[in-house]
């Protein structure tokens, strides 16, 4: 079954509940999280006057296409009261797929693998703890030696185990 890993990040209002109630709509409409990783905590990333951002990465196997995955998370972000307010501003709850299998894909509404991955501390710290030698299909490169390499300075901090 395809393997899948979504980021889950989010900075307004309750986080962890929102974080909580994304990844039981998860489980419920794309498919089984097999790991999780903790949560961290990050300063707003493009926009720095707005409240830090808690987030998670999630391992997820699932029988839906690529599509239909970003079709299925833009419904449950819409769901869970997302507003679009501004470009890089706050949200309850943003989801991202970093990964599906090794499939690389551009398109216009999708880009597969996601294309700042590799230059964010907040989305290679958790992906790392729960799948340090993922290879990334374009760079060619592990999670490791991507983070080793990821000239982000952003402090990213381990906010709290959670499953
Ligand atoms: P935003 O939530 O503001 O980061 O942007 C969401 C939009 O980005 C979606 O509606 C997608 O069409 C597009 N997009 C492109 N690549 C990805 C990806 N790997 N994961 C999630 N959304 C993506």
């Amino acid at each position: 079954m395809p393997k899948l890993y979504l980021l889950l990040g989010g900075n307004l209002g309750d986080r962890t509940l929102y974080l909580q109630q994304a990844r039981e709509s998860i489980a419920a409409q794309v498919g089984s999280i097999k790991q999780a990783s903790a949560l961290y905590e990050t300063a707003a990333w493009g926009k720095t006057d707005q409240p830090s951002f808690l987030n998670q990465v999630l391992e997820v196997e699932t029988i839906l296409g690529p599509e239909q995955v970003l079709q299925t998370i833009n419904t449950i972000e819409h769901d869970l009261g997302r507003e679009r307010l501004e470009h890089w501003g706050a949200r309850v709850i943003d989801i991202d797929i970093l990964f599906y299998d090794n499939l690389v894909q551009q398109t216009q509404r999708l880009t597969i693998p996601h294309p700042q991955l590799h230059l964010r501390r907040f989305t290679l710290l958790p992906l790392q703890e729960i799948a340090p030698g993922l290879v990334h299909p374009v760079f060619q490169q592990s999670i490791a030696e991507l983070l080793q390499q990821c000239p982000d300075e952003l402090e990213v901090k381990k906010y709290k185990k959670e499953v």
